[in-house]
């Protein structure tokens, strides 16, 4: 027998008025008594690296894993919602695919070899140094006006900024590429 849509609320309203009346809501049946899967799991916050908006995040760490990621309800930014990049977190931390420790092909070679952090960052700044001090512009004729002026600038290397970055970490490192004469300066975010 077809039942209109009339018909059916109003046995659904009766359905549920006698299941409380016999004392057997949804909850005193336990269907909706399960525990929280996050309870009493440490817990910290984090910013997600994606994007310029900065919204804060929820991690939870049980045995030393993450095991779950959620909006932080207690952010200005965003009240405890994460857009579909942001909900994806957990795949950033668990993922079989990502990289975790450095890997180095060297000029030329067609290999991989892992290599340590201290070995890596030592390179980093041996390359910076060697490019910047090659690359260092002290003087230029302004093709306007014919003269000669001062730059005291870097002309071979950029430096990028990214979304995890805060505000405090930004200026150091806008701070540290101005000391060495950076003028190419650009942020992720803003791309
Ligand atoms: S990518 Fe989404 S969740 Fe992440 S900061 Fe931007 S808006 Fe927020």
């Amino acid at each position: 027998m077809a039942i209109t849509r009339r018909q059916f609320l109003i046995g659904g309203g009766l359905t549920a008025a006698g299941m409380a009346i016999n004392g057997k809501d949804a909850d005193a049946s336990g269907l909706d008594s399960f525990e929280l899967r996050t309870k009493g799991l440490k817990s910290t916050t984090t910013i997600c690296p994606f994007c310029a908006v900065g919204c804060s995040a929820i991690v939870h760490v049980k045995d030393g894993k993450i095991v779950n990621i959620e909006g932080d309800d207690q952010s200005p930014i965003n009240k405890g919602s994460l857009c579909s990049k942001g909900q994806a977190l957990f795949q950033v931390a668990n993922n079989e695919r990502r990289l975790q420790k450095v890997m180095y092909r060297a000029p030329g070679s067609d290999k991989w070899e892992e290599k340590s952090w201290d070995w890596t960052l030592d390179r980093i700044a041996k390359l910076m140094k060697e490019t910047r001090d090659r690359t260092f512009k002290t003087k230029e004729t302004n093709k306007k006006d014919g003269k000669t002026y001062t730059v005291n600038r870097v002309e071979g290397m950029a430096m990028l900024g990214g979304a995890g970055l805060d505000n405090e970490e930004c200026y150091l490192e806008s701070k540290f590429a101005r000391s060495t004469g950076l003028v190419n300066l650009e942020h992720q975010a803003r791309l």
